[in-house]
């Protein structure tokens, strides 16, 4: 009987301890779950377009759709001509003339040929030019969704709510650059040296330069350009005017209550050539595979120690790779910077 008791005993524990293990097992499972969900809220998939779907979405479908067709938006592949046309297309329904700015670049060895898409208001003084960017290619391989496509629709956007706007006070150029995945951001380069040395008034009137190359990222954190740091943390001078494009988003930001972080900013992408020739320069950066801080994930959600874009420069950065909560305020404070600037450049002053 004791033995039998004991072994009856044993059982009854060994099925409470099953079932404790089962409960603890599910628990995790919900919890990870959770977590997965919160550092990225996954609005978009890679369904046909359809008209309900917001502006921003149907953008990145299209280039899903024309990165699924060619490969990628590569500078050196078809997928760019074809995410040109698209660009191209919906300025032209929004009332823009465009511009292709063709220029050639090196890589080993190999000149290639692409060009640069530009757009800017008629109308408005052609003494104070407002400038705004997004690099339209990719890496190879990649539907490059998050860097840029993110920058890309949501200049689009901005782009739509100036025209609508009416006649501005100041011209706002928009531009979506050639060939900034290779080394020394050729398309922007290309544009600042030639009016560096071609039409020198030109480059005067530019008031400022806006950059938007990373803006959707999974792990996000909202992040301005830093134009506070001292001369000698910074590779590149900051410009004169470059602290007046920050306070113009954070002041935004915190009108919306919306928490931001600043970044550096003297990173290889399209400010650099503006910001060599004492252009102000400004921007927003959502971060790529720098690792999120403690700091930052109480700021904004998400999982701290994981990179705030775990699939940056990969195959994987596809339109699940977009985090539209992300997208949705910058793209919002990127509309606001082009339509107040539009109306009064005296904040760049
Ligand atoms: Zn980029």
């Amino acid at each position: 009987m004791r033995l039998r008791t004991r072994r009856k005993t044993l059982v009854i524990a060994a099925a409470i301890g099953a079932v404790l293990a089962l409960l603890l097992a599910l628990i995790l499972a919900l919890f990870a779950v959770g977590n997965l969900a919160g550092d990225s809220d996954v609005l978009v998939d890679d369904s046909d377009p359809t008209p309900d779907d917001p502006p921003l979405v149907q953008h990145l479908k299209k280039f899903q759709a024309l990165a699924d067709e060619y490969g990628d938006r590569s500078a050196r592949g078809p997928g760019y001509e074809a995410a040109a046309e698209y660009v191209e297309e919906q300025l032209a329904a929004a009332g823009y003339d465009t511009e292709r700015q063709y220029f050639t670049f090196e890589r080993r060895g190999e000149e290639y040929e692409t060009f640069n898409v530009i757009a800017e208001t008629d109308g408005g003084s052609e003494d104070s030019v407002v400038m705004l960017g997004a690099h339209l290619d990719g890496v190879r391989g990649s539907a490059a969704m998050n860097d840029n496509a993110s920058g890309v629709s949501a200049l689009l956007e901005a782009a739509k709510a100036v025209q609508a706007q009416g006649e501005p006070t100041n011209t706002v150029r928009f531009v979506w650059w050639g060939a900034e995945e290779y080394r020394n951001s050729p398309g922007s380069r290309h544009y600042v040296e030639d009016l560096a040395e071609n039409d020198p008034d030109e480059l005067d009137a530019i008031a400022a330069y806006l950059n938007f190359d990373m803006i959707a990222s999974p792990n996000y954190v909202i992040a301005v350009y830093d134009a506070r740091s001292g001369e000698d943390e910074a590779r590149l001078e900051v410009p004169d005017g470059s602290v007046e494009v920050m306070d113009m988003f954070t002041d935004y930001f915190d009108s919306q209550d919306q928490p931001w972080v600043g970044t550096g900013w003297d990173f290889d992408s399209d400010q650099v050539a503006f910001a060599h020739e004492g252009v102000a320069v400004g921007g927003l950066y959502s971060g790529s595979d720098e690792r999120k801080t403690p700091r930052e994930a109480a700021l904004f959600g998400g999982t701290p120690g994981k990179n705030r874009d775990p699939n940056y420069h990969t195959d994987d950065d596809d339109i699940e790779n977009i985090n539209m909560e992300a997208l949705t305020i910058m793209s919002d404070a990127i509309t606001h910077a082009a339509t107040t600037l539009a109306r009064d450049a005296t904040a760049l002053e």
